[in-house]
């Protein structure tokens, strides 16, 4: 998107030590802060990148949020998919636009905000009646209600069966994994793939266990650690601290039935 600032629209704002505040625009509006308020019609009308002073002269940056700044703030019950592992998600699990993908659980949403960014169609099965209102919420205030054509979320038990054929993915965020491979087997078509995301190595290896007794092959699992670098005139090195684990992507491939 991109054009003037318009009320009803997500804007983030940013201070001078990178401090993040996301908000919804509304005519007559006012974002305060410890450093001072701003007034919304300040912003409306105006253009992203540009900055603004608030009430006590400290400036703010304002900017459309992008995908990441979005899940890192949104609303949360369940703890989210970070984006290093959404994006690894997307390339293992090879999520291309009109993919039929079936998510669980969904927690706060923030996965099935990186699918259907994709153009992916996800329908997403979650046991939690509060979580699953939750993503909605998060996924449509983000992608607009228009998503709601090709994202469909199901209160129910994963582990109990997928109620689809011919499905191109299956991606997977719970804690026993292995409890899905049967049903993702009868889901998926052949070729098919299938990614799970666990925080513990322990789950990756019950779920490529299980992976060896039915129809799937080209396993792997992998991990992604994201350091990032401070760079500041000749001062260059790796930033002292990074997230050192978040979890575990296993993906394998659904392979065809033979006699
Ligand atoms: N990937 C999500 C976070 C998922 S957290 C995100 O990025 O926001 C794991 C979710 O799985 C929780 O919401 C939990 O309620 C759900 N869950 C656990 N077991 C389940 C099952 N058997 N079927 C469906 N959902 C399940």
């Amino acid at each position: 998107m991109s054009g003037p600032l318009q009320a009803g629209e997500l804007v983030l704002l940013t201070d001078r030590k990178d401090r993040r505040y996301l908000v919804t625009l509304a005519a007559g509006g006012e974002f305060h802060t410890h450093a001072g308020a701003v007034d919304h019609d300040a912003l409306i009308g105006g253009t992203e990148g540009m900055r603004v002073r608030t009430a006590r002269n400290a400036e703010l940056t304002v900017w459309r949020p992008t995908l990441r700044d979005y899940v890192l703030k949104m609303p949360r019950g369940a703890q989210v998919v970070y984006p290093k592992d959404s994006a690894a998600i997307l390339m293992q699990a090879d999520v291309f636009p009109g993919a039929r993908v079936l998510e669980s659980g969904v927690g706060s949403g923030a996965l099935s905000l990186s699918l259907l960014r994709a153009g992916a169609e996800v329908v997403g099965y979650e046991i939690r009646e509060d979580f699953a209102r939750q993503a909605v919420d998060n996924v449509t205030r983000f992608l607009g209600s228009e998503v709601t054509a090709r994202y469909r979320v199901e209160i129910r038990d994963c582990y109990q069966g997928i109620d689809a054929e011919g499905l191109d993915r299956v991606v997977l965020d719970l804690p026993e994994p292995w409890q899905v491979m049967d049903h993702a087997a009868s889901a998926l078509h052949p070729g098919g793939s299938l990614v799970a995301y666990t925080p513990s190595i322990q789950q990756a290896v019950q779920l490529r266990r299980a992976c060896e007794t039915g129809p799937w092959a080209a396993a792997s699992t992998m991990e992604v650690l994201h350091r990032g670098w401070h760079i500041q005139g000749d001062a260059v090195r790796p930033n002292h601290r990074m997230v050192a684990h978040t979890g575990f992507i296993t993906t394998v491939r659904r392979l065809a039935d033979q006699d």
